[in-house]
């Protein structure tokens, strides 16, 4: 069965209570392809979380863009997968650079959230990728790889998660992965699921390219072999994100 194509918006730590009632009802209103071509997937902060999922289209779903990595309790700030999975937030972000950089989230920690995210019922875009000074160095394949097997060390059914590949240095920058570039990472990342977990999950995982992908660049990453779809930041915000959803077909 072949993959199906799926776009994520990440909205990241912006907006307003009426810039995202704005962006809804634009959403709400486009042409997109059916549900049986694109999975699309937007994430705003928590706080609109519930918002956003009373007034999007039912055809459009939705992801917070982290959870805490067990039970809640007693974790001051923390948003727990039990909260998303009662609200009926589907999908949750894990492992994006942002936070692995900023707030210091190990491979381990990523791998821990990722397996309790998908013990609670939630599904997972899990995020790898190399800042500019590993990509230099030629640690690429090897930083990716291990940020993938930390979480394939603990999850053997990837029927529920997305793995994105983001090269740091091209997140927020303008500055996207060429298609050969991308293209040579997500085969090494199947590769990498191939000889962890096995070949079926290999053939059968998303793999999704995310950088400063925008409605001019979208088709021709879209048109590599291993390239599954997108995880969109900047330009999920504006009226191009519906183009690149449209990279799909
Ligand atoms: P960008 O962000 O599209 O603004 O580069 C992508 C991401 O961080 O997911």
């Amino acid at each position: 069965m072949g993959r199906k194509f799926f776009v994520g918006g990440n909205w990241k730590c912006n907006g307003t209570n009426d810039e995202v009632k704005k962006i809804v009802s634009t959403l709400n209103g486009v042409e997109v392809p059916s549900e049986d071509v694109v999975e699309i997937v937007v994430s705003p902060p928590f706080v609109f979380l519930p918002l956003v999922k009373s007034l999007l289209r039912s055809d459009f779903q939705t992801a917070a863009q982290n959870c805490w990595v067990r039970k809640g309790g007693a974790f001051t700030g923390e948003v727990s997968a039990e909260m998303l999975v009662n609200l009926g937030i589907p999908w949750v972000i894990l492992g994006h650079s942002e936070r692995r950089l900023l707030l210091n989230e190990s491979n381990e920690f990523v791998g821990d959230k990722v397996t309790y995210a998908l013990s609670r019922g939630l599904k997972v875009i899990a995020c790898v990728g190399e800042t500019l000074e590993q990509r230099e160095s030629g640690s690429t394949m090897a930083v990716v790889s291990q940020q993938t097997k930390a979480i394939a060390d603990q999850v053997s059914n990837w029927t529920n998660v997305v793995l994105a590949y983001e090269p740091v240095w091209a997140i927020g920058t303008g500055k996207v992965a060429t298609p050969a570039q991308a293209q040579e990472v997500h085969s090494e990342l199947r590769k990498c699921l191939q000889q962890n977990v096995g070949g079926e999950v290999a053939a059968s995982t998303r793999i999704i390219y995310g950088g400063s992908v925008n409605g001019a660049n979208c088709k021709e990453l879209a048109a590599q072999p291993d390239i599954d779809g997108f995880l969109v930041g900047g330009a999920s915000l504006k009226p191009e994100f519906v183009d690149i959803i449209k990279a799909a077909t």
